[in-house]
């Protein structure tokens, strides 16, 4: 989670995908955490929206993440950007504004898009950092 930095699908740049905005929504069918993201890749025109999907409803083993993107054209980027900067309240699930409500229903890979044209790709993030993990050190 958190605003890292992923492998962008386009130029196979390592870390070169940000996630520039997101927006939270209701939780959905299959969900607890639902957020949509807006990123965009710092070295080629690459464009995408993701998805942050996190459930916790099995076992405290079994929580599952979902995190995927959906490339998009750089002129719907915009306008998504622009809806989003509308919004009072990124984070405000429940938000009735014009970006909450219309990026809810047109979730990428959901049923209400068509999607046979869209390729999902998985999110990659970057292990930046080194874990503090220094077994085998002395
Ligand atoms: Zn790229
Ligand atoms: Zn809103």
């Amino acid at each position: 989670m958190g605003g890292g930095m992923f492998e962008c699908p386009g130029c196979k740049g390592k870390d070169t995908l940000q996630i520039i905005a997101a927006l939270e929504l209701a939780p959905g069918p299959a969900s607890d955490e639902r957020t949509v993201q807006l990123a965009s890749c710092r070295q080629c025109s690459f464009f995408a929206l993701a998805l942050y999907e996190e459930s916790h409803r099995g076992s405290l083993e079994s929580e599952s993440v979902s995190h995927n993107g959906y490339p998009i054209a750089e002129g719907k980027f915009k306008a998504l950007m622009e809806l989003m900067k509308a919004c009072p309240d990124p984070f405000a699930r429940h938000c009735g504004c014009q970006a909450h409500v219309s990026l809810a229903g047109n979730l990428p890979g959901s049923s209400g898009v068509p999607s046979s044209s869209e390729i999902l790709f998985p999110m990659k993030l970057l292990p930046g950092r080194p874990a503090p993990d220094r077994r085998g050190e002395k």
